[in-house]
C-alpha cells in the first residue's frame, strides 16, 4: 500500500484535554546517564540514501546522534536504484539471506557502509523488490507488490537483529514497512528457540499509513494463526502492519508529545485510537530533532548568502537570489511566502490554494516547491499562471532550492490538517522565516505565537481548519510585516530556537531503557499478553 491507504477522520477538538504521563517523558531533575546501547534502527527510507519525506530525515538523523553519543548504531534499509552507484565505498557483506515469504523463498544479499565512528548502514539488496524508479509508487500508483517487499524487507530486519555478531540491545522499528519486525522476532522467540532477543520500539511518524493489505497477505509472514487477531495483526478482516507494529512492540513512540495525545482520540486515531489507548502505558511522545549540520544558514553550500540571527542582512541577498531564480519581480519589500511540501491532502494544500487565491489581492509573493496528486499540481500550476508576477510553483523534488526556498522566504505557509512532527516549520525557525501554522500535532508543540507568550513568539498560529482562517494568519503576517522591529524580533526568537538532536537522542535513550524494562524476559509471557487490556 501506498502511503495514503488508510483515511483519517479529521478534526479538531478544542476541548480535548487529557493528561497520560508516558506521554511526555517526565524528568526527574537528577541528568539520567544511560548505559552505552546498541541500537539497530529499522526504516524503508534513510537520509541521505533515499527518502520521499520526514521518516527519512530522522532516521538518518537519529541513528547520527546516536552514534555521537557514543554508542554504538547501525541501520537497515533496502539497496534501492542508484545507492550503489552514488557510494563507491559500500561493501558487499559474507551474508545471504534466503527467507520465507508465504510458499515462496527469496534470497537477497547485504551490503554495508561504515559511515563514522560508531555507525554503519546496512543495505538490502533484493533486486527484484528495490531497483525501481520510485520507493513505494510510480506515476501516482503504489506498487502492487508493497506487500511482499516490506514484509520480505521486515524479515530481513528480524534475521539481522537475530545473528547479527554485534548483538543490538534495542530494535528500533519506524512505520509500517518495518512494523511486523516485533511480531516475527517474538515468534522466532517462543517457537524457534531465539532465547533472548532485543527489546523493541516502534516509531509512528504517521498514523494514516498503517501498511493495510487484503487477509491474504498475511500468509507472507509465515507466522502462525495466533498472531492474526483482534489483539495482533488483524484490523477488520485485514492484515494491518502497523497495528502488529503497535501490538508486539515494547515500546511505541509517536513523533511529538501533542502528536501521542491526538492519535488517542477519535479524531486523530485512524480507526486505531482505542489500540491505542489500551497501551498508552507504553506510548511516548518526542518532538523530533532537526540535523543542523544539514539545515543551517552559515554554512551551507546551496546558499549563496550566509546569514545568522545577529547578522540579517545575507536573508534579504538570498531572497532576491530566490525571485530571481523562480523568475518572480526581484523586489526587496515585497512580502514573500513559501511552501515545500508532498502535495497532499494532509499537508491542508487545498485550503492554501484558496486561502491565495482570496489574498493574492495583497501585495505578496508565494513560492511552492512539490509533487504528489496530479490535480493538486495542476491547481498550483494554473495558479502561477494566473498570476505570473506574484506566484511561481516548481513541480518536482529538489533538496537544494528547498534550502534557498527556506532562506529566501519571509514567511513558511504550513496549514495542516494534522502533523505528527513536521520539519518544515523546524527548518524555517533556524532560517528566520516566519512559520504559519495551523496548531495541530507536533506544529503546536514547536511554533509559539504572539498570542501565547509576546516575548518568546516566533510564529504565528491558527486553530480552525478553513480558507478563512487561513486567510486571517496571513493577513496577520501582513500586518507583522509593516512592523520592522517586531519583525526583526520574532525572527530572531525563531532562529535562537534549539531543536537539535543532542537533546532528542536523550528521551529516545530513555525510551530504550523503558522498552528493556518492558521487554518479557526468557520465560516471562510476552508484552502482547502483559499489555492486554481485559
Ligand atoms: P512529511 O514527512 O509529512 O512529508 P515533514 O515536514 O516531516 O513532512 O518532512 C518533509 C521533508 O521532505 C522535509 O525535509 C522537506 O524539505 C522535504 N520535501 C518535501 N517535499 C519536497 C520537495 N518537493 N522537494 C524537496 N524536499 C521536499
Amino acid at each position: 500500500m501506498v502511503r495514503s491507504d488508510i483515511l483519517c477522520h479529521w478534526g479538531f477538538d478544542h476541548s480535548f484535554v487529557i493528561r497520560i504521563s508516558s506521554f511526555v517523558i517526565e524528568s526527574t531533575g537528577e541528568p539520567l546517564r544511560p548505559q552505552l546501547m546498541k541500537i539497530l534502527l529499522a526504516s524503508s527510507e534513510v537520509h541521505p540514501y533515499s527518502k520521499t519525506g520526514g521518516l527519512a530525515d530522522m532516521v538518518g538523523a537519529l541513528g547520527k546522534a546516536l552514534a555521537r553519543a557514543g554508542h554504538e548504531a547501525a541501520m537497515v534499509t533496502p539497496l534501492y536504484r542508484g545507492i550503489r552507484e552514488r557510494l563507491p565505498a559500500l561493501r558487499r557483506e559474507d551474508w545471504r539471506f534466503d527467507l520465507p515469504l508465504g510458499t515462496a523463498r527469496v534470497r537477497a544479499e547485504l551490503w554495508s557502509l561504515a559511515v563514522e565512528k560508531g555507525l554503519t548502514v546496512y543495505f538490502v539488496d533484493q533486486p527484484d523488490f528495490y531497483q525501481r524508479a520510485g520507493i513505494y509508487l510510480e506515476n501516482n500508483v503504489g506498487y502492487a507488490d508493497n506487500a511482499e517487499r516490506f514484509i520480505f524487507f521486515s524479515k530481513c530486519a528480524a534475521h539481522l537483529a537475530r545473528y547479527l555478531p554485534w548483538r543490538p540491545d534495542v530494535v528500533h522499528l519506524h512505520d509500517w514497512q518495518a512494523a511486523l519486525v516485533p511480531a516475527l522476532m517474538q515468534h522466532q522467540r517462543r517457537a524457534d528457540g531465539w532465547g533472548n532477543p532485543p527489546a523493541t520500539c516502534l516509531t509512528i511518524h504517521n498514523l494514516a499509513y498503517q501498511g493495510t493489505f487484503p487477509a491474504a497477505a498475511f500468509a507472507l509472514t509465515n507466522l502462525p494463526r495466533e498472531f492474526f487477531t483482534i489483539e495482533g495483526a488483524e484490523f477488520f478482516g485485514q492484515l494491518n502492519c502497523l497495528k502488529a507494529g503497535i501490538a508486539f512492540a515494547d515500546a511505541v513512540t509517536t513523533v511529538s508529545p501533542r502528536y501521542a495525545r491526538e492519535i488517542t482520540t477519535e479524531e486523530f486515531g485512524c480507526g486505531l485510537d482505542g489500540f491505542l489507548r489500551r497501551r498508552r502505558d507504553r506510548l511516548f511522545g518526542i518532538l523530533n530533532g532537526v540535523d543542523y549540520d544539514e539545515w543551517n544558514t552559515t554554512h551551507n553550500p546551496f546558499l549563496k548568502h550566509p546569514y545568522s540571527a545577529a547578522r540579517l542582512a545575507g536573508k534579504a541577498k538570498n531572497k532576491m537570489e530566490l525571485q530571481q531564480e523562480l523568475g518572480l519581480p526581484v523586489s526587496a519589500d515585497t512580502p514573500l511566502f513559501g511552501t515545500i511540501t508532498r502535495l497532499a491532502e494532509q499537508k491542508g494544500v487545498d485550503i492554501k490554494l484558496g486561502a491565495l487565491e482570496e489574498m493574492l489581492r495583497a501585495r505578496l509573493q508565494f513560492v511552492l516547491l512539490g509533487s504528489g496528486s496530479t490535480a493538486f499540481e495542476r491547481a498550483y500550476l494554473s495558479l502561477a499562471r494566473r498570476f505570473p508576477s506574484s506566484v511561481a510553483a516548481h513541480i518536482g523534488y529538489d533538496e537544494s532550492l528547498a534550502h534557498r526556498i527556506e532562506a529566501g522566504c519571509d514567511f513558511y505557509i504550513m496549514p495542516s490538517r494534522f502533523e505528527p512532527s513536521g520539519l518544515n516549520q523546524m527548518y524555517s525557525l533556524r532560517y528566520g522565516t516566519i512559520p504559519i501554522v495551523r496548531a495541530v500535532g507536533g506544529l503546536d508543540d514547536s511554533v509559539i505565537d504572539y498570542a501565547q507568550d509576546s516575548v518568546r513568539a516566533n510564529g504565528i498560529k491558527f486553530r480552525e481548519y478553513s480558507v478563512r482562517a487561513l486567510a486571517k494568519a496571513i493577513r496577520k503576517a501582513l500586518a507583522l510585516y509593516e512592523q520592522p522591529g517586531l519583525l526583526r524580533r520574532c525572527r530572531q526568537n525563531a532562529m535562537r530556537m534549539d531543536f537539535s538532536w543532542n537533546q532528542t537522542v536523550g528521551e529516545y535513550l530513555k525510551v530504550y531503557e523503558a522498552a528493556k524494562t518492558l521487554n518479557p524476559g526468557p520465560d516471562e509471557p510476552s508484552s502482547q499478553t502483559a499489555g492486554r487490556v481485559p
